[in-house]
């Protein structure tokens, strides 16, 4: 699909299109570093994201990554009323980082060449102690660990927010959002899978889970009774909620077509596969929670210091969703073209 996109239309004309914005490259073959930063939009301010460092199987997916995320983290500030425009940074993963410690401090020094206009944080494939090796050479980073001053790991703030994106989702279906005995299939049990489980379990939903590491599988049995699945089947689970938490891309029109849930809530970044998927997934009846308005939490966490404002913003994701809803249905249009459009009104504005 990716591929395919930039094979179609050259690399300007795909970032114009998408309202960009800026592109930077770095390559350091000592550390072996190969790096892009896009910068989607500063209208609201310096433009925040993570640094996602993973494998690709060409420059070009890992280019058109980092500019869907980017413009993604655009659309999150702007409809979680965070005053930061939306950035991205993608690390092409090499097969052996032999010296993590100058790889991240090179990244680190790129990134400190925009001079603040991009700030940095943890992502996939990144963990907060790599934050912290990139504080030695820049000040634009957050989500440094407690002992650097920094305020640690955002997941739980990601996940409390999908939690209240599901009570919006099981809300507006049923008329409550008590979950007790609503059944969740939890697809990647990571950071923000864990955080979700365990607030779920505590509010009485039941839960499944899949997850490509065995070990992962069994501590979600263990600690919250979770029944399991394969991966693959994961879809099919009879279930009121999907929450994909394991990565982007997920939802296809063959997965939207096998889906028995009601309602689709997860934590990843960019779930559908192509914007076109929210149609047919209107079609189907299914409520989406737009992914970066249900996974906003973490950002909220890392963008603002009083924790009070945090949990009030984190918590009001579910008035926000609760909106968009009801806009998808009164307007009859996808819920993810009506979240966009709603970002893309505050963007403008303030232009
Ligand atoms: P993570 O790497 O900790 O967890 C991902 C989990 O998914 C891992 O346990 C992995 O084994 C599993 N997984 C991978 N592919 C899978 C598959 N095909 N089927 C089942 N399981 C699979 O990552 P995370 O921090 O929990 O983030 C999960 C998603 O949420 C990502 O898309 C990330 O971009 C997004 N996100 C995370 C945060 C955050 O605060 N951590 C914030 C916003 C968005």
């Amino acid at each position: 699909m990716l591929q395919k996109v930039m094979h179609k239309e050259d690399l300007f004309q795909i970032a114009e299109k998408m309202q960009f914005g800026e592109l930077h490259f770095k390559t350091d073959a000592k550390s072996g570093l190969r790096a892009i930063i896009a910068i989607h939009n500063t209208n609201l301010g310096p433009a925040l994201g993570g640094c996602r460092c993973v494998a690709y199987d060409s420059t070009e997916a890992a280019i058109y990554d980092a500019l869907r995320l980017a413009q993604g983290m655009s659309y999150k500030a702007a409809i979680s009323g965070i005053k930061h425009g939306g950035g991205k940074s993608v690390l092409i993963k090499p097969e052996h980082i032999a010296d993590r410690a100058a790889y991240f401090e090179a990244f680190g020094a790129f990134v400190d060449t925009l001079g603040g206009r991009y700030i940095t944080a943890v992502d996939s494939g990144t963990s907060v102690s790599d934050m912290d090796l990139i504080a030695r050479k820049t000040r634009h980073v957050v989500s440094t660990s407690n002992n650097a001053g920094g305020k640690g790991d955002p997941s739980p703030y990601t996940s409390h927010g999908v939690l209240r994106g599901i009570q919006a989702g099981v809300k507006f279906s049923k008329g409550t959002d008590d979950l007790k005995g609503v059944h969740v299939a939890i697809q990647g049990g990571g950071n923000v899978g864990y955080h979700l489980a365990k607030e779920l379990r505590q509010l009485g939903a039941r839960l499944t889970i899949c997850d490509n590491k065995p070990e992962t599988v069994a501590r979600f049995a263990k600690e919250f009774g979770a029944a399991s699945v394969d991966k693959e089947k994961i879809f099919d689970v009879d279930c009121d909620v999907f929450a994909p938490c394991a990565r982007g891309g997920v939802l296809t029109h063959e997965v939207i077509g096998r889906l028995k849930a009601g309602i689709i809530a997860g934590g990843a970044n960019n779930q559908l596969a192509e914007p076109a998927i929210g149609e047919a997934i209107q079609k189907r009846g299914i409520i989406y929670a737009p992914d970066y308005v249900i996974n906003a939490g973490g950002l909220i966490q890392v963008s603002l210091d009083d924790e009070q404002l945090i949990m009030e913003k984190v918590n009001g994701i579910y008035d926000s969703l609760l909106n968009i809803f009801k806009q998808s249905r009164d307007y009859n249009q996808p819920s993810n073209v009506v979240a966009d459009r709603i970002a893309r009104e505050i963007i403008d504005h303030a232009r």
